[in-house]
């Protein structure tokens, strides 16, 4: 009964991974993409063991006709060869939008260099000058069908199309007794057939689920990352990204010399809220102004992220003081506008902003940035909360509103 079970279970696992892989639309673009990088390599040996072959026949009892009929079939195998390369050229150009139609293209020149080879192992079973050397013709076919499903195991269509179209007219000659050759020897074939199919069903099944784990692997790094750089609370970039973001702008902005501007956005009077409603409230109010800080910065450019506990700063790459003393403006706004609700409490929120733009080459470092974008906000809050300060507000001597790390001006 326990063995019965094991089979079963044995049965729906294959079951499984064969779901999954016709759901996986990654792993068939990781199949097209491997079984044609297989196939490159595998192309250039029908010409190269023709001429082989060729050379042993010609050998051993030379005719014109056989000359003619070796040299015909090289150019012919050669010829095909340049154009599966050209196909499998064209099925790369394919492979954005259409993966169906590079299929086609890898499945036909498959089918092409199967039929010519078929044609020439038909020919050793048929009345032809090649008829003499049939024993060498199919020792070389099945040695080369051997070596080329190794690589083509990975797709089974394919798998099968080469096989049928290799084999199919000589197994269908030698069975229908066209041919001198004994019926047995369509049997053989059509053995060797059937048992080569089921043989790349195992290194098909591993190369799967190969896959299959790689790419979750590189799901779980990017999730990995995804979670490394965001705020769990609100969603946005964390102080982490924040400052490796703010260094790498700074220096893009110094080098191709354009602007760049920084917001360091502060809720106001947020301890009451927590006072008032709860800490489970606070989180959700400050999701709340995550949003609205979130939806004000339109261009994909801009960096948005929770700097500290309610403090947020936006990075505006390329964008100059007067736009970003604007945005901040319209930012302030939308939060002032836009109260927090939560069942019967509505709170109207609002921020201070501090934004600071950096021109002149000499500017473009975090720290001055962040120095005098949080001079500026400290401007806001000594205002009376609810407002921006841009930095060509300070006055001269400007107070300095210590930040962690960023060394105190007073
Ligand atoms: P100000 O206008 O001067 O900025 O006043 P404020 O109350 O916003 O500033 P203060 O620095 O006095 O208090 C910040 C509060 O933010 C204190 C802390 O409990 C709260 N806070 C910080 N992080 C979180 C959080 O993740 N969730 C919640 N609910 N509250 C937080
Ligand atoms: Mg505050
Ligand atoms: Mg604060």
């Amino acid at each position: 009964m326990g063995r019965f079970k094991d089979i079963f279970n044995g049965w729906r696992a294959m079951a499984q991974i064969t779901i999954a892989s016709t759901q996986h639309p990654s792993l068939e673009q990781q199949r097209l993409h491997d079984l044609s990088n297989r196939i490159r390599s595998g192309v250039l040996f029908y010409p190269v063991v023709w001429a082989v072959i060729g050379a042993a026949m010609l050998v051993k009892h030379a005719t014109p006709t056989k000359l003619t009929l070796v040299i015909a079939i090289f150019i012919v195998e050669a010829f095909i060869t340049h154009l599966r390369f050209r196909l499998l050229e064209r099925g790369v150009e394919y492979a954005e939008f259409r993966q169906l139609r590079q299929f086609l293209f890898v499945d036909a020149g498959v089918a092409l260099s199967a039929l010519t080879w078929s044609s020439v192992l038909l020919s050793s079973l048929l009345n032809t000058p090649f008829e003499e050397h049939y024993s060498l013709i199919i020792t070389a076919t099945l040695a080369l069908s051997s070596g080329a499903l190794i690589n083509l195991s990975i797709r089974k269509e394919t798998v099968g199309l080469f096989l049928t179209a290799l084999y199919g007219p000589s197994i269908l000659t030698l069975l229908l007794g066209l041919s001198e050759q004994p019926n047995g020897l369509g049997l053989v074939l059509l053995v060797y057939c059937v048992a080569m199919y089921h043989l790349t069903r195992l290194p098909r099944r591993e190369y799967e689920r190969a896959v299959l784990s790689n790419l979750k692997l590189q799901d779980q790094a990017r999730q990995l990352t995804e979670l490394s750089n965001n705020d769990s609370l609100t969603g946005l970039r964390n102080r982490r990204y924040f400052e490796t973001t703010l260094k790498q702008e700074c220096n893009r902005a110094s080098r191709l010399e354009y602007p760049i501007s920084l917001l360091i956005i502060d809720i106001d009077h947020f301890k009451s809220v927590n006072d008032e409603y709860g800490h489970l409230a606070g989180d959700r109010c400050l999701k709340h102004v995550a949003m609205m800080i979130q939806s004000s910065l339109l261009r994909s450019q801009d960096t948005v992220a929770r700097i500290g506990g309610e403090e947020f700063a936006a990075i505006l790459p390329g964008m100059d003081a007067a736009a970003a003393c604007t945005l901040a403006e319209s930012l302030r706004k939308s939060v002032h506008d836009m109260p927090f609700r939560q069942e019967s409490m509505q709170r109207t929120m609002s921020v201070s902003i501090g934004c600071c733009t950096a021109t002149l080459p000499n500017e473009h470092s975090p720290e001055f940035l962040m120095k005098r974008a949080d001079q500026a906000l400290y401007a806001s809050k000594s205002r009376g909360r609810n407002c921006v300060t841009c930095d060509a507000d300070l006055p001269a001597a400007p107070h300095s509103h210590p930040t962690p790390g960023t060394p105190d001006a007073s």
